[in-house]
């Protein structure tokens, strides 16, 4: 019988916790290593949704990118929302394992499956290169296959990401011709200065703000720096789920073990509604 041991192995092979940021928490948040295991969950998120899902499926895993408690905690009592979830868990013999930073730079990461859903062919490679394997690294950048207006691009990536309240939000003259694209999952503030220096047409992220977005695109109208589109934070990290379902799951295979994957296909972006402004006569 496959165990939690042998399925954390092989997560680990692929998402070497030694690679995440000094500020993250990522490995085994609960779970006995010795509890056999046969059916994984994947989300990005470790949310009341996703464990009710992994309860009614019967999954004895949920892997999630996000972290479940970042900063730490001093109880798990079941008076809050995290601590509910844990008791959920648990009860139902529910095995919890975040892969975050460490599968943002991982070869493929997050920002490789996010490249393939908008549309990118050829090689990828990474925008922010690790120090210590080029390899590796945030983001990504690669090219379509032939140049597109950006209008005609954003909606090839709402076409390839799933879909949210939110949409895709486009900043730049929409009829701009575009061909080398940046890409990086989850909030990407702080790679705007490398998209630049990229010498990219796009870059695709989540979690932009009104400042550095303004800046970037009164740049851009100069000439001088690439288009913006802003995704949802969640949509941008989902493609993900697929690509580590499947390495883990060849990986177990490799050792002679067989267990049951899924992609969660809940929708757990913060953000669920949009209102429109009424017009005033
Ligand atoms: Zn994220």
């Amino acid at each position: 019988m496959p165990t939690l041991a042998d399925v954390v192995e092989v997560l680990e092979s692929a998402y070497d916790p030694r690679w995440a940021e000094s500020w993250d928490a990522v490995g085994l948040v609960c779970g006995d290593p010795s509890q056999p295991v046969t059916k994984i969950l994947f989300a990005v998120d470790p949310v009341a949704a996703v464990a009710d899902e992994a309860v009614s499926w019967g999954a004895d895993l949920i892997v999630t990118h996000h972290p479940l408690y970042l900063r730490g905690t001093t109880s798990v009592a079941a008076t809050t929302f995290k601590g509910r979830l844990v008791h959920t868990l648990i009860k139902n013999d529910i095995g919890l394992y975040t892969a975050h930073t460490n599968a943002d730079v991982a070869d493929p990461g997050v920002s490789d499956a996010l490249a393939r859903a908008v549309g990118l062919t050829g090689p990828l490679v990474p925008l922010s290169p690790a120090a210590d394997d080029p390899r590796r690294g945030l983001g990504r950048v690669g090219s379509l296959p032939a140049p597109m207006s950006l209008r005609d691009f954003a909606r090839q990536a709402a076409r390839g990401l799933p879909g949210t309240a939110g949409g895709l939000r486009v900043a730049g003259d929409p009829g701009r011709e575009v061909r080398r694209v940046a890409v990086s999952g989850g909030a990407g503030d702080s790679l705007l200065g490398t998209a630049r220096a990229a010498g990219v047409d796009v870059f695709l992220t989540a979690d932009l703000r009104h400042h550095p977005a303004s800046e970037f695109i009164e740049a851009a109208a100069d000439g001088d720096g690439p288009a913006l589109i802003d995704a949802a934070h969640w949509a941008t990290e989902w493609p993900w789920l697929a690509d580590a379902a499947r390495i883990v799951a060849s990986g177990l295979a490799a050792k002679g073990i067989n267990v049951e994957t899924r992609v969660s296909e809940t929708v757990t972006d913060a953000w669920t509604t949009t209102a429109e402004c009424e017009e005033t006569t």
